[in-house]
């Protein structure tokens, strides 16, 4: 049976509904290399004095929030901005801990503008827009420049020029570091431009502050309903666009790399209220985690990618060598990475390594508690740079290593296994940023844009600040132009309606008073998409967790227990709301899943491999990103597709040997 055949033999009635296609309008149709100089230029502008007229609601201040809040802030806009920490500086992006890639060629090996686009494009399995990838490589070199006047500290060499190392799938070194800090340091460095914007009255920080509705006049973006996490008020706040910057949503697996506090709600009341969600299968798997150890586990922690530079992969050749690993001389161990993929070794993509991973586990090679583990090994570092050298580069995340196993990475090597990092899909946008819903434009993780199947290390930090700091305040403008749009208030019916159904999901939320914890219906949930909707997919399986994840929502809202009030700060409650967003989500996942018959990125489908168990991916068939429009409540999704034309980078099986 052909791929074709057996996509048709989906039961798809069931499940969704198919669309007509879309396109993105806004890429100018000029040679790649003009693309984003051609759309600046034709981008209508507003004047200085008609900025400070216009008010723009950016949710969300991590990377993407903070460097956009203080670049429109600076640009004079009157910016609103939310995050549901006690502090800004406190987004998830903090735990950024590798590094952001640039193609500034301080290597002097061979980058270049179109070899970072080229790698991204070939690294996300050729399931991206070729348009934003390459200006994101484009921008890329400004981020740095930007960052460093800033006075963020990358790592410096010896001569004083910016120090680089290289992340997974590709051979030249490009990425920018701070020690194993970097995320740290550039969100400091956004949030200090953003207090800077704070205190010249052009941003307006709330804190402790939830989006909970999108609110959408006229078919235009133009508020949020909000909750005051410590008050449980609810207010309403308008503007003339709106901003989602409000990160990935990981944590749909329950366990995951993810800051226990991210989530979905943001970005899917506004799939609920129009916006098309792209992509949402996507997720990616970092194959350097420090591997699950308990039942009662609710947090993943990754071991940077950075690590690879230097730590050597490996497990025993035989599944019944039980020795300690500093027994196992070198001819009964197995650099599966180094044998498999002789030019790119350790640092084949996440994707790739992750499934390598997977897969001598699957064979009973894995090491560990319950063999679900390898070795990354730094002893042969060690006695080539000495122990100083490799401190000096990695000793914050060895420290961590130490702290969480009780192992001396120094002495042990490091026990690692994959695990849910990244979500590569998010709300659909076009080449402006901009969703579907006129004024509402999205940035940062939150959006789909640009990495297609599989994101390479160092480039979700570049992304989000391209994003911010350069895309986003030179195409909003084009939008707000026709503004400012005509004042709304607390009265008008979609606010009316938008406040009270925050207000009936919370009341019924705490009136179910059953006899389950909100964590236990996640960790039920997140079991669910990590056996049937993560590395390896079947139909059987993903039809099997759709019946699963519809009974356990149905059960979820008869007989979840969420105890206190709305009026007090009350996180079951709040965990209660996005949980329920998620068993959303994760049945839109597993469609999206189940209609992507092929192996792309990460994601492997049993159904479409090689003879020789290789991942297969079908570009006759899946060449599109996937749009999902929602069709109204117990009503089946409709599918709109993108279809990616690839004009610059030949598409092509992906080799990584
Ligand atoms: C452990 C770890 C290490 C990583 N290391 C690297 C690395 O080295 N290099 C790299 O390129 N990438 C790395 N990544 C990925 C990268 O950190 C993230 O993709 C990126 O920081 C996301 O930034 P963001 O601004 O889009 O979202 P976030 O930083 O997640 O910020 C989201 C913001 O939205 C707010 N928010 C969310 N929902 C709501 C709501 N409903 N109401 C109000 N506010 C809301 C939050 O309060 C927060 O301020 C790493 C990821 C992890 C998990």
């Amino acid at each position: 049976m052909t791929n074709s055949e057996l996509f048709d033999s989906l039961d798809a009635d069931s499940y969704y509904i198919e669309g007509a296609d879309i396109a993105d309008t806004k890429a100018p149709q000029v040679p790649i290399e003009t693309r984003w100089e051609e759309r600046r230029f034709r981008a209508r502008l507003v004047n200085p004095a008609n900025r400070r007229k216009l008010d723009v609601i950016i949710v969300g201040t991590g990377l993407a929030g903070s460097s956009a809040a203080a670049t429109l802030g600076e640009a004079g806009y009157n910016v609103t901005c939310f995050c549901y920490q006690d502090s800004p500086r406190r987004a998830h992006s903090i735990a950024a801990q590798g590094g952001i890639n640039a193609a500034k060629n301080y290597r002097n090996d061979g980058d270049s503008i179109y070899r970072l686009f080229y790698d991204t494009v070939k690294g996300g399995d050729f399931r991206a827009r070729e348009s934003n990838v390459y200006r994101l490589a484009e921008v890329s070199v400004e981020i740095i420049d930007q960052c460093v006047a800033q006075g963020v500290p990358f790592a410096r060499e010896y001569g004083g020029l910016l120090d680089n190392r290289s992340f997974g799938g590709v051979q030249v070194s490009r990425t920018f570091y701070a020690r194993g800090q970097t995320g740290q340091q550039l969100l400091i460095g956004a949030y200090q431009a953003v207090e800077r914007q704070i205190a010249a009255g052009t941003v307006e920080m709330h804190t402790r502050h939830e989006m909970l509705e999108l609110i959408v006049v006229d078919g235009r973006a133009r508020g949020v309903v909000i909750r005051d996490m410590v008050t449980g008020a609810i207010e309403t706040h308008f503007a003339d666009a709106v901003v989602l910057a409000t990160g990935g949503y990981g944590n749909v697996f329950f366990l995951s790399t993810n800051a226990m506090g991210c989530n979905v709600t943001a970005t899917w009341r506004a799939y609920r209220k129009g916006a098309y969600f792209a992509n949402p299968c996507f997720t990616q798997i970092h194959p350097t985690c420090i591997p699950v150890s308990g039942d009662y586990q609710s947090k993943l922690t990754l071991m940077s990618e950075s690590l690879r530079n230097d730590g050597r992969i490996w497990v025993p050749k035989s599944g019944e060598d039980k020795r300690d690993p500093r027994k196992i001389p070198e001819e009964d161990r197995d650099y599966y990475l180094e044998r498999i993929y002789p030019s790119f070794g350790n640092l084949v993509p996440r994707d790739i390594a992750s499934r390598a991973a997977k897969n001598v586990c699957d064979e009973g090679r894995g090491v560990g508690p319950g063999g679900l583990g390898v070795y990354l090994d730094f002893a042969d570092a060690i006695e080539r740079l000495g122990r100083q050298t490799v401190e000096a580069k990695y000793g914050n995340l060895f420290n961590m290593y130490a702290q969480i196993t009780g192992e001396d990475p120094y002495q042990v090597p490091m026990r690692i296994y994959p695990a849910v990092h990244y979500t590569m899909g998010g709300l659909w946008v076009d080449y402006d940023l901009e969703a579907s819903i006129p004024g509402l434009y999205v940035t940062g993780e939150a959006n789909f844009s640009d990495h297609g199947a599989n994101r390479l290390g160092a480039s979700a930090l570049m992304q989000g600040l391209a994003d911010g700091y350069f895309v986003l305040p030179n195409t909003i403008n084009d939008y707000l132009a026709a503004g400012p749009f005509p004042d709304i208030d607390a009265s008008h019916p979609a606010v009316v309606e938008a406040v009270e159904a925050v207000r009936a999901r919370i009341d019924k939320l705490l009136s179910v008073d059953g006899s389950r914890t909100v964590d236990s219906f996640h960790r039920e949930l997140g079991r669910l998409m990590w056996d049937y909707c993560g590395m390896e997919r079947s139909e059987e399986g993903l039809r099997k967790a759709l019946t699963r994840i519809r009974e356990l929502k149905k059960e979820f809202w008869s007989d979840v227990r969420v105890l206190g009030t709305n009026e007090e700060l009350n996180q079951a409650l709040e965990r209660a709301g996005r949980v329920a967003d998620f068993f959303e989500l994760g049945e839109l996942m597993c469609i999206d899943a189940l209609v992507r018959r092929e192996s792309c990125g990460g994601h492997f489908r049993v159904e479409s491999q090689t003879p020789d168990g290789e991942a297969l991916r079908d570009d006759e068939e899946f060449a599109y990103v996937s749009a999902w429009e929602f069709a109204g409540e117990g009503k089946r999704p409709i599918l709109h597709k993108e279809p990616l034309l690839y004009e610059y980078v030949e598409m092509k099986q992906r080799s990584y040997k």
